[in-house]
């Protein structure tokens, strides 16, 4: 959708701040450089900084609305932030206009012990809310390793995932509702099937709020949401399982996923690449495979299940390095970044693929994107993969680019093409969680998703954005859609 944007005015801007108040609106250069960017590469991309022409920061539903119908009004772009840690220059304002810092919406709305539920507003950091909830006894939903800085709004827009998967399900199981304020300014209820908001399940019609789930700020602006939680369990065990390859590893899965036992929240599988890297580091033996596994539940389930578990892991050579180096693994489970600077390159930055692919191409898919990544001459953090369940599993490979070398960023954009392009023809997507467009802003056009939708698919995606914004205004620039017309 390329629209003639409006320019705002004085008088606009007079306007904004008789909406949400002086102290909440900010014009001033200094104040809006740093609005220009994300998490995205832009070591190279600085090209691609974005300013907006105002920040406002709304402290409730009201101000979203009334800024939205201003700004629909008048065609002015809105650009909505969390904590700004995406990786898709989701919440760059490529169109400059407003930008709306969804931080001081940050309060805890309810805490529904009976019917465990909480209701929040979006700009509440994921760890805040961790924290909160662990004073009413219950689990956060989402911990991604973002977590200090990332808000519910931006993993909710993002559709992010989190190690504890595997029980409580990736945040768009975990959403119940939501509140959203669309480009016109209508705020509207989202939820499962109809209006409601805090029902897992009815049978009323559309289920608006998945639409707006992954949606990167696109279709509305989210004011509230409404998320399960669970009871924090009596017991937690986290194993690490060493094999004597990754085949090995995935098989021992695989066997124990199908043995359905209860209460496993967690896998993640590394690589022999992967574990190459932490031996470098830790000065720890090489093994050619790992899962850490998780358990939770009262003492007796997990016992249960623990023990099936080691059987099956038994039979295909797996060996529990024992507490003390689980711990140590699930308190650093966020560190492989840190763990790169350790090697002291500062000029490197890590970079992070994480295409969808089915559980059993796994192996392949990674095999794969070591080789790209071995051609471009790039330095191998290895390949892990958080499994979700067979149909979906997050194959992640990391590795760093020495960001002084300008040539690296034409070798770096096919690289990290190559790699998502392998995953696409096994029958798997692009990203699992981090989003289309993560070599900066509008930088890949329609290119790669071309790759991955039908233009009769792309159609309806563009005719539903269309829909719900008719003048564009809503986050131009994400996901292409500022390129679906006549597609
Ligand atoms: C070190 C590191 C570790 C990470 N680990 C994980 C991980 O484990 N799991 C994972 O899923 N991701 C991870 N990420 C990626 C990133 O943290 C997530 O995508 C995160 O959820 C983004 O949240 P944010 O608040 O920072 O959003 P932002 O970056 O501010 O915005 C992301 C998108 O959401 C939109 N948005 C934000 N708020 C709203 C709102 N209220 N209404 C509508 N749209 C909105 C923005 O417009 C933008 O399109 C990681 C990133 C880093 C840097």
């Amino acid at each position: 959708m390329k629209m003639g944007y409006g320019k705002l005015s004085q008088t606009d801007i007079k306007k904004l701040i008789d909406v949400a108040g002086e102290e909440n609106v900010f014009t001033n250069k200094e104040d809006l450089v740093p609005y220009g960017r994300d998490n995205c590469p832009y070591k190279w991309s600085e090209k691609f900084r974005f300013i907006p022409d105002v920040v406002i920061t709304p402290i409730s539903t009201s101000h979203v609305s009334e800024i939205l119908k201003i700004a629909n009004e008048l065609k002015i772009p809105v650009t909505q932030k969390g904590g700004g840690t995406g990786m898709s220059g989701g919440c760059v304002p490529k169109y400059g206009g407003i930008l709306l810092d969804m931080k001081k919406m940050d309060k805890i709305l309810e805490v529904n012990k009976d019917n465990l539920y909480v209701v929040v507003q979006p700009g509440i950091t994921n760890l805040r809310l961790i924290k909160e909830l662990e004073k009413h006894g219950l689990m956060g939903p989402h911990e991604p390793g973002s977590s200090p800085s990332s808000t519910i709004g931006g993993a909710l827009s993002t559709s992010g995932v989190n190690y504890r998967q595997g029980v409580m399900g990736a945040l768009i199981d975990e959403i119940l509702g939501l509140e959203v304020v669309l480009a016109d300014g209508e705020v509207i209820r989202a939820g499962r099937n109809s209006a409601i908001t805090n029902l897992s399940k009815n049978s009323v019609g559309y289920d608006l709020c998945h639409l707006f789930v992954g949606d990167f700020g696109s279709l509305g602006v989210k004011t509230a949401a409404t998320l399960k939680t669970i009871p924090i369990p009596e017991v937690e065990e986290i194993h690490v399982v060493t094999f004597p390859d990754f085949e090995s590893t995935l098989k021992a899965i695989l066997k124990i996923q199908r043995a359905m036992l209860p209460g496993i929240f967690t896998y993640t599988a590394f690589d022999r690449e992967y574990m190459e890297k932490a031996s470098q580091i830790y000065g720890s033996e090489v093994y050619g495979g790992a899962v850490l596994i998780g358990f939770m539940g009262d003492r007796e389930v997990v016992d249960y299940t623990r023990k099936k578990a080691e059987k099956f892991w038994e039979e295909y050579g797996g060996q529990d390095m024992g507490p003390e180096e689980a711990d140590a693994e699930w308190e650093n489970r966020f560190d492989v970044y840190p763990r790169m600077i350790a090697t002291g390159k500062p000029a490197a930055r890590w970079h992070y693929e994480d295409p969808t692919v089915k559980m059993t191409d796994l192996a392949k898919a990674l095999k794969k994107y070591h080789q790209i990544v071995a051609k471009y001459g790039f330095d191998d953090w290895g390949g892990e993969a958080w499994i979700y369940d067979q149909t979906s599993t997050l194959s992640a490979i990391m590795y760093a680019v020495d960001e002084t070398d300008e040539d690296n960023w034409d070798k770096y954009m096919k690289c990290a093409n190559e790699i998502v392009e392998a995953a696409i023809k096994m029958g798997g997507s692009i990203s699992n969680c981090l989003g289309y467009d993560k070599r900066g802003v509008g930088r890949h056009g329609l290119s790669l998703l071309k790759k991955e939708y039908s233009t009769p698919e792309l159609r309806t995606i563009y005719e539903i954005k269309k829909a719900l914004d008719p003048n564009g205004i809503l986050n131009p620039g994400i996901l292409s859609l500022d390129e679906m017309e006549g597609v």
